[in-house]
């Protein structure tokens, strides 16, 4: 009989887990994970830095005002706090995005490993839970362990290779827990234009993603990159956490730098200083020539237009389309690549200051598996840091009481 099981022992997880034995040293700890080893998604996180926080992240930054609570007593500061106490220095880059100082993921990992295991806390790896009851105040997982307190953390559906394959939903929705509609989310978009010729070019774009009415649902600005089946970057995965059932349009202003009568003045201007040019080429002065091809397949020009053969409606059309270029977008690049989920476990069932169970007194749960989510940018781990070490504190605290 444990004191505390925490089900996953991922960002959220292992933050819970040390935040309840620094609570009370007497309370015994377990974590049970389902892969090999913990936090193998932390590993992966920030393209292998880890961007831990967002000096930023408040409760505005969220899709839930729900989070409040959590946000308010753990705010960046005290994440920040949080792993100076466990000995990984952090700094924060000029947009405000707070990486290890090491800069490598793997520190993030070690600090959180060697503070559990300092702390006495005990790990069981290559175990999923499959199910979990509750008798009589006690709970059982899987008929073999069982605790005082249980909190899951077992994460979303999203990057399942990394662990998180949604089988906590299950667990929770056993207890009687309602889940929200689940989507991918921070994921690319798929679209119905053929863009194999621009895969691999990077660009700097205001994204926009349309209802078919034209009524913005998301903007965000930033990198995107063209893929063969689609639309990538940051800015794009941002927009994507908006996409859900809706039929949009994704239009991206390829010039976010340059006004409309700017871009306009700059060919017209070309075509003045070398009229025989292809307008390919000079194109290629404000983008990549790739992106050049696209604009001017989508003005219905020819491949091989000269300057002089453009007419002021033509330059006008360009001028509009660089500002607007619309897609078509078909879909997502699915749960598999997303980096969170969109939807979870009903958070007005959860004591959103403990996060308990309203239901089920003594279940408690963290991170991702809730209904939170966020832009890129550290303020997804940020609400795993800071619900995990709330959800641990809870636990231990209602032990100690
Ligand atoms: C590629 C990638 C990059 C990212 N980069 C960033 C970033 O830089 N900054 C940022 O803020 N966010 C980032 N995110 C998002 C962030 O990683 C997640 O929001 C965060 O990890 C969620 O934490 P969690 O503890 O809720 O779930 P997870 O980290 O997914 O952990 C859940 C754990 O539970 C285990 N588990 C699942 N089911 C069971 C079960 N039934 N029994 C036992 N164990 C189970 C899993 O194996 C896993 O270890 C990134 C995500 C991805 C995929």
């Amino acid at each position: 009989m444990y004191d505390i099981v925490v089900i996953g022992g991922g960002a959220s997880g292992l933050a819970a887990a040390i935040s309840a034995k620094k609570a009370c040293g007497k309370l015994s700890v377990l974590i049970i994970e389902a892969l090999p080893k913990v936090g193998k998604k932390i590993l992966a996180t920030g393209n292998g830095r880890c961007n831990i926080t967002n000096l930023n992240a408040d409760q505005r930054s969220y899709n839930t005002k729900a989070v409040s609570s959590v946000m308010n007593s753990f705010p960046p500061a005290k994440i920040i706090d949080f792993f100076s106490s466990i000995g990984l220095e952090c700094v924060a880059d000029d947009e405000s995005r707070v990486y290890p100082m090491s800069n490598t993921a793997a520190s993030v990992l070690d600090c959180l490993r060697f503070e559990a295991e300092n702390l006495g806390i005990e790990v069981l790896t290559d175990t999923k839970v499959n199910s979990v009851i509750n008798k009589g105040g006690v709970f059982e997982t899987d008929g073999k362990i069982k605790c005082r307190k249980l909190i899951v953390s077992s994460g979303g559906k999203s990057s399942p290779s990394q662990g998180s394959d949604g089988s906590g939903y299950g667990l929770l929705k056993a207890f009687g827990h309602r889940m929200t509609p689940l989507y991918p989310g921070l994921v690319q978009l798929t679209v119905k234009e053929n863009l194999k010729t621009l895969k691999g070019v990077r660009v700097k774009a205001d994204v926009s993603l349309r209802l078919k009415n034209g009524k913005e649902i998301s903007h965000s600005s930033g990198e995107v990159l063209f893929a063969d089946y689609g639309l990538s970057g940051i800015a794009v995965m941002d927009v994507s956490r908006s996409l859900m059932d809706n039929d949009c349009r994704c239009f991206l202003n390829i010039l976010p730098d340059l006004k409309k009568e700017k871009v306009y003045d700059f060919i017209a201007r070309a075509a003045e200083r070398n009229p025989r040019q292809l307008l390919e080429d000079a194109l290629c002065g404000i983008m990549p020539r790739k992106v050049g091809y696209l604009i001017i397949k989508n003005a219905g020009l020819r491949q091989d237009i000269t300057l002089k053969e453009l007419r002021k409606t033509d330059i006008v059309l360009l001028a509009d389309i660089l500002k607007n270029c619309e897609f078509t977008v078909t879909g997502t690049k699915g749960f598999d690549n997303a980096q969170i989920t969109i939807g979870g476990v009903c958070n007005d069932e959860f004591d959103m200051k403990t996060l308990e169970s309203k239901k089920i007194p003594g279940l408690y749960c963290a991170g991702e598996i809730l209904d939170v989510d966020a832009p890129c940018g550290g303020f997804n781990l940020q609400w795993a840091w800071a619900s995990g070490i709330v959800a641990g504190k809870s636990a231990a605290n209602s032990l100690t009481r």
